[in-house]
């Protein structure tokens, strides 16, 4: 996996538990950080993904939108599930 999308953190955004929607706010390589929203229904299940504008986009260095954190959203939902990062931030 690019190192640049190895998740190095994670915190609890918004959620919408009676529809079972959750947002969360991952931080990536060179600090860039994204909103994934996620689906409990009733497994997880990540719905979206964009980055935010924080700084660049580590993959291709645009300081605007870009799709690469979408083209990645397997490997961004992957680590979230296989590392249980959402219970680390829900209680
Ligand atoms: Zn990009």
């Amino acid at each position: 996996m690019n190192a640049k999308l190895q998740i190095r953190g994670i915190a609890a955004s918004d959620k919408n538990e009676k529809a079972g929607l959750y947002q969360f706010i991952i931080t990536l390589g060179e600090g860039a950080k994204g909103r994934v929203f996620f689906k409990k229904d009733p497994e997880w299940k990540m719905t979206g993904v964009t980055r935010l504008l924080n700084v660049p986009c580590p993959i291709c260095h645009k300081d605007y939108y870009c799709n690469c954190l979408e083209k990645n959203a397997e490997v961004i939902e992957r680590q979230i599930i296989d590392q249980d990062l959402i219970s680390s931030v829900l209680d």
